[in-house]
């Protein structure tokens, strides 16, 4: 059964003139257990806004978006490319922050907002403040808070794409070793790329996206010739 099913999504924003710009039609897009997904598309072929129709964020105009797993809305995590940290608020604070609106107990959010950190590697940075933090560290910022909340999907907006080629691929590659041994509790990933070598070495499908409107007009299995890690 799938994880996400999004049906005949269309999404229109509204311009100052009064006029429309159709943004996505009539997408369709399936998300499975246990599988990393990556939608690849150019800039501004509405990727975003079909990630933050799935989290909910946004109400497409016309379409469904549904978790046939689950009993009602699944827990989602998000991921932004430009980390989108309260530069006011420590390594922990950041992280914690991720909970707050989930009416966690203070202790516990503690608890698991230490457990998300030591996962991503922060260990000895929670009361840093992000300006104190390289691009590869606030982003893992940004993925612990994702992580904190245990979504059952990790959605990734252009999760690397702010950083520079090594630490990305250090990222990349530390996010890649806790999927594959099973460590982070999310069911499957779907990740916002233009681009394509990022996709084929994360993915094991790639839903490729064209613009004007965004539609997703192929998928890709993804074979290697090796495991992944
Ligand atoms: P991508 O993530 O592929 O770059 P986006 O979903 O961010 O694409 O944007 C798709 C198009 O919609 C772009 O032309 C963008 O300028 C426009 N857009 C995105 N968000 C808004 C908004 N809130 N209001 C108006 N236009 C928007
Ligand atoms: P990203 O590059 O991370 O996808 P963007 O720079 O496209 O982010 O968009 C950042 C924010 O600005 C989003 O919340 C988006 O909805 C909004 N936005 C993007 N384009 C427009 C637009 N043309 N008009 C109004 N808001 C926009």
């Amino acid at each position: 059964q799938p994880l996400v099913e999004v049906r005949g999504v269309r999404h229109a924003y509204g311009k100052a003139n009064g006029a429309e710009t159709l943004v996505l039609d009539d997408v369709n897009l399936t998300l499975y257990d246990n599988e990393i997904v990556g939608l690849l598309g150019r800039s501004g072929s509405g990727k975003s806004t079909l990630l933050r129709s799935i989290a909910g964020l946004i109400q497409p105009n016309v379409g469904t978006v549904t978790f046939p797993k689950a009993n009602g809305p699944t827990s989602v995590g998000m991921v932004f490319q430009s980390f989108a940290l309260f530069p006011w608020l420590t390594v922990l604070e950041n992280v914690e922050a991720g909970l707050e609106a989930k009416r966690v107990p203070r202790e516990e959010r503690r608890k698991r907002a230490l457990a998300a950190i030591d996962l991503i590697g922060l260990d000895g940075f929670e009361s840093a403040y992000p300006k104190e933090l390289s691009g590869g560290m606030r982003q893992r910022v940004g993925l612990a808070r994702a992580l904190v909340v245990d979504p059952a999907i990790l959605l990734m907006d252009e999760p690397f794409s702010a950083l520079d080629v090594l630490t990305a691929e250090t990222l990349r590659t530390d996010l890649l070793d806790l999927w594959c041994e099973g460590r982070m509790p999310i069911q499957s990933i779907l990740i916002v790329t233009h681009n394509i070598e990022e996709a084929v070495l994360m993915c094991d499908r790639i839903c490729v996206f064209s613009s004007n409107p965004g539609r997703v007009i192929a998928e890709i299995k993804v074979d290697l010739p090796q495991p992944r890690n």
